[in-house]
């Protein structure tokens, strides 16, 4: 698969778990498991319109009074910083685990 579509499955290019869709209106753009992302969005989420293509690593986790939590992912080949909406099954207790490698 070329890239994350919404609404559709996609196997994770970090972890390789396979990536159910949310439904119900609202898209994942990142994996729940290892909470990687991919550099597909140019200047919104959801505009598809980026070239890169890079793996999104999680740095941190950032909290919006208007929108809750907020994962900042870095992209391994621009650098490019993007904040993204946590989904419900999101695993990001792996922030608060010292043992997890990133
Ligand atoms: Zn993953
Ligand atoms: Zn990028």
């Amino acid at each position: 698969m070329p890239f994350i579509a919404r609404e559709e499955p996609f196997v994770c290019e970090n972890c390789q778990t396979f990536v159910e869709p949310l439904g119900k209106g609202s898209y994942r753009n990142h994996c729940p498991a290892c909470l990687f992302s991919k550099h597909v969005d140019a200047e919104g989420p959801g505009d598809r319109a980026s070239v890169c293509k890079g793996l999104m690593k999680p740095v941190s986790l950032d909290f919006r009074s208007n929108k809750g939590w907020m994962i900042i992912h870095v992209c391994n080949v621009c650098f490019k910083k993007i904040p993204n909406k946590t989904a419900p099954d999101d695993n990001i207790v792996k922030f608060s685990d010292p043992s997890s490698v990133y």
